[in-house]
């Protein structure tokens, strides 16, 4: 099942931009979303979600996929890719996760409506 976990406590929350049940937490800056979206399901296997969250429990400092994390604010702050129309990296995993934003997107959307 998909869930997401909070960037400051690691708790598990069900949607990445929402408030944290334990601390609460509201992604609200860019960056803040962009870390909120990356830290999910979507973005990392349930174990390395897990052992992001222990260590954010932990009070330790996570450091989150950070091209992930850079591609998420771009959209958030509205900056296709007209600004570098180069930048697509070469593996080609750039598109799968503007495909699961998409989803995410479309879910979020869903579930406020
Ligand atoms: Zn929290």
């Amino acid at each position: 099942m998909a869930y997401a976990i909070c960037t400051k406590c690691g708790d598990t929350k069900a949607k990445a931009l929402d408030g944290c049940p334990a601390c609460e937490f509201l992604p609200a800056s860019s960056h803040d979303k962009a870390q909120a979206m990356v830290a999910t399901t979507h973005n990392m296997s349930e174990a390395k979600l897990t052992m992001v969250a222990a260590a954010l429990m932990r009070g330790e400092r996570v450091e989150l996929p950070f091209e992930q994390v850079l591609a998420y604010m771009d959209m958030f702050e509205g900056r296709g890719e007209q600004d570098a129309p180069v930048r697509l990296p070469s593996k080609g995993c750039a598109w799968l996760v503007f495909f699961w934003v998409l989803v995410g997107l479309a879910v979020v959307a869903l579930f406020n409506s």
